[in-house]
């Protein structure tokens, strides 16, 4: 296959700022004036939600690595304690290994090319893999080698009140859960039950739920499991939309996890919840047509969560020109880049009446979801990166240690 050549879809993000570190957004606004979407990294806010969700987990976190794979990301979430991640490709594998030679990597996509099964077990030193069905087993089976292996059973869930329901597309239903912890006990070192309640999930009682599913499945297999992996879904404040404290999460596993085995080590593999508060990005205002703003990143950049979805988002302007902008507020849509109508982000966006071209609009809660699904449609792939050192637009006031345990 060597005359065959993959192509990134996506150019890197650009740099021009390599190393350096902003104080505010404020001043790396005013000595760059960019043109081009700026994205504005706070690897700090994410080392704090990462360790305040690794201190309040009783047992593992895996960082879900699809929801921001950005380096200076990685590092973060390494930096507050999370030692465990959860892969779902190849490539993230191979970023992960080359960044954390010792970190534990784990591939928890239930459907595996057996190419990058291979390459997981005998390149990477993963030991750990996801199935739902029989022929997923004897796929993995076949291309790992014995010994340390570790076997995940991901269970179905029925479909909750999650923002993005998950319930779709993985997962085994009860009955061939239980059928496939037996089967698999036998060439399992480690053997385990997975599943997850759906992701920006507000309700605590899912995981009450889904826990006893789980320990229902495990009785009915009549075989010992060795681990509960309680998936992500661990939700982040966005306006309008503020969540119970992550105190109530942890209680509502702790008390559903009761009923396990004792010796159970339990899993977590929060993405959102760790890096939402990580990254922002700067759009600028390229025309003002009456309350539509013409800005220069959009569903197919960052904020695809923005469109379709309409999800709200944190968001504040930066006048271009260095007035004081106006004190009426109004409410405007967004309009994206390309030349696709689905480009448009209805908001509503609250902003100054005096907003005009040339304005820039920094748009927060964006690190988990909006950069890593970016692509290069239109030609509009190029965006600036930078880190700063300020507080995020959004704190996620309920990732509080000291948060009152929900009633
Ligand atoms: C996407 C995903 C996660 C992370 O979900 P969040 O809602 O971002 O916490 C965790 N586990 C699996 C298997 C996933 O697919």
């Amino acid at each position: 296959m060597d005359h065959i050549r993959s192509r990134r879809a996506v150019a890197p993000l650009r740099r021009n700022t390599a190393g350096q570190q902003w104080p505010n957004v404020e001043s790396l606004l005013r000595s760059t004036r960019p043109e081009e979407p700026l994205y504005c990294l706070r690897p700090h806010a994410v080392t704090e939600a990462a360790q305040r969700f690794h201190a309040a987990f009783p047992g593992d976190v895996l960082y879900a690595v699809k929801c921001n794979a950005e380096p200076a990301m990685l590092r973060a979430v390494a930096a507050g304690g999370v030692t465990h991640f959860d892969c779902a490709s190849e490539a993230e594998i191979r970023l992960l290994r080359s960044m954390f030679p010792k970190a534990a990597l784990h591939f928890m996509h239930p459907v595996k090319s057996r190419g990058a099964i291979r390459a997981a077990w005998h390149d990477f030193g993963v030991r750990d893999f996801v199935l739902d069905t029989a022929e997923e087993l004897r796929k993995i089976r076949t291309e790992t080698g014995g010994g340390d292996l570790g076997l995940v059973v991901r269970l179905a869930l029925p479909k909750g009140k999650a923002a993005y329901d998950l319930s779709g597309k993985f997962g085994a239903e009860p009955a061939i859960a239980a059928a496939l912890l037996r089967a698999a006990r036998p060439h399992a070192a480690r053997l385990g039950v997975s599943f997850h309640v759906g992701s920006q999930c507000l309700e605590p009682e899912a995981w009450t739920h889904a826990i006893q599913l789980a320990q229902s499945v495990i009785a009915a297999s009549g075989v010992a499991v060795d681990i509960l992996d309680v998936g992500g879904g661990f939700p982040v404040a966005y306006p309008g939309s503020l969540p119970p404290p992550l105190s109530a999460f942890m209680a509502a596993i702790t008390d559903a996890a009761a009923v396990l085995r004792p010796g159970t080590r339990l899993w977590a593999e929060p993405g959102r919840a760790l890096v939402a508060s990580g990254a922002s990005v700067v759009v600028q205002v390229q025309q003002r047509r009456g309350n539509a703003l013409y800005v220069n990143d959009g569903v197919y950049g960052a904020l695809s969560d923005a469109g379709a979805p309409g999800f709200r988002f944190p968001h504040r302007l930066v006048p271009s020109n260095g007035r004081q902008p106006s004190a009426r507020a109004e409410d405007f849509i967004l309009f994206g880049p390309t030349c696709d109508s689905a480009d448009v982000m209805k908001g509503p966006w609250t902003l100054p009446g005096d907003v005009c071209e040339g304005d820039w609009i920094e748009i927060g809660q964006l690190g988990a979801y909006g950069t890593a699904l970016r692509t290069a449609f239109n030609g509009f792939d190029r965006a600036f990166v930078a880190e700063v050192a300020d507080a995020p637009l959004l704190m996620n006031p309920q990732y509080s240690l000291t948060a009152a345990r929900a009633a």
